[in-house]
């Protein structure tokens, strides 16, 4: 068990099993949260404590194996070895309202979309709650810079690791913590339909991103395996519950690919699947992968679908490529580092 992983109180309640007051429970739990690597920097705690602490319950904090920054944009990629070895991404982001970190909740993933580099290699193992708040707090240390805003939009799939997303998120989202806002955090999902759900239930008021990238089954079927357990009204049904449950208006990732989902007749089976359900529309030129045949849609491509959907009353956008001189999506760095050094 790591500590990290234990909201204030759980870890209060394990404080007082040990025979420790409460209140040093929320000395140890801040410090945690500020990005310590060893508890001989928790000074206002007694040293038999110190040593106490560090001999069960180690810190194991991430090792930066790769860090990238962009020339143009001050985008950081980081790659990460865990304690077990393994490696995940995550990539600093600054936009005008604040710096945005990308996480990794998995490593690896099984959902199998053909565009994608961080399904290559199938699934490793998911990722532990305290593994995914590392990835902001080492960020923040490494860089300097105040973290404010949270998307897993990493590699893996969120919501195929339910239970320990929900717990980083509640610990991210803790005043004693970090404090970031719900309002700041974004989750994108490929589309498990029944974990939509069960995230409405929890109603939190993060935005909700569906990776939906094809207007129809038989555009969805060819690049997203998904699809096949979860056809798109199924899915389309759920966002709309989702919408119902919370209040939030859903945000539509769509990768645009050259000559698969580009046309404008895609664009206009969108709208007409789309009616009634408030969502934002966020274009993204495909990265290309290495391994894979498809290619990104031209400029032309991308600004004619922006416009049928903008004309038919959906908000779209399209995402400036962001350090363009490094390659700011996930995968790649992680399976060129895992092939040379296995
Ligand atoms: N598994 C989650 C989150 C991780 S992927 C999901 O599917 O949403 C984050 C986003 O990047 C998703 O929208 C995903 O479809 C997209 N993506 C993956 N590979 C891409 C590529 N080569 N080009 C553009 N977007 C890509």
């Amino acid at each position: 068990m790591n500590l990290k992983s234990q909201t204030l109180p759980e870890l209060t309640a394990l404080f007082r099993e040990m025979g420790e007051p409460g209140f040093r429970a929320k000395q140890v739990y801040t410090w945690l949260h500020k990005g310590v690597r060893s508890y001989d920097e928790m000074t206002n705690l007694p040293q038999t404590l110190r040593q106490k602490l560090a001999q069960q319950y180690p810190i194991c904090p991430p090792e930066v194996v790769r860090k990238q920054q962009s020339q143009k944009d001050g985008t950081i990629k980081y790659l990460w070895r865990l304690s077990d070895g393994n490696c995940v991404e995550t990539v600093l982001m600054r936009y005008h309202y604040g710096n945005t970190v990308c996480i990794s909740t998995e490593v690896g993933c099984r959902m199998g979309c053909a565009f994608c580099a961080s399904t290559l290699g199938g699934l490793v193992r998911r990722l532990e709650a305290y593994e995914m708040l590392d990835q902001v707090l080492f960020t923040q240390v490494d860089s300097g810079l105040p973290v404010s805003h949270i998307v897993l939009m990493g590699i893996g799939e969120p919501l195929d690791n339910f239970d320990n997303v929900m717990r980083f998120l509640e610990l991210v989202n803790s005043p004693e913590g970090m404090n970031i806002s719900m309002r700041h955090i974004s989750l994108s999902t490929c589309g498990l339909v029944p974990k939509i759900d069960l995230l409405a239930e929890k109603k939190l008021q993060l935005t909700l991103s569906v990776s939906l990238h094809a207007p129809n089954d038989e555009i969805r079927n060819q690049i997203m395996p998904v699809n096949k357990a979860y056809p798109i009204q199924e899915l389309l049904d759920a966002c709309r519950r989702y919408y119902q449950a919370t209040s939030r208006r859903i945000s539509f990732e769509y990768a645009m690919i050259n000559g698969v989902n580009d046309t404008p007749e895609a664009a206009k089976e969108l709208l007409r699947r789309l009616k009634g359900l408030p969502a934002h529309f966020n274009l993204i030129p495909l990265n290309h992968v290495e391994e894979s045949p498809l290619k990104p849609s031209t400029k032309k491509a991308v600004a004619q679908f922006q416009k049928i959907l903008e004309d038919g009353g959906v908000p779209a956008t399209v995402r400036r490529t962001l350090g363009g001189d490094i390659d700011a999506s996930c995968g790649q760095l992680r399976r060129k580092y895992t092939r040379t050094n296995p």
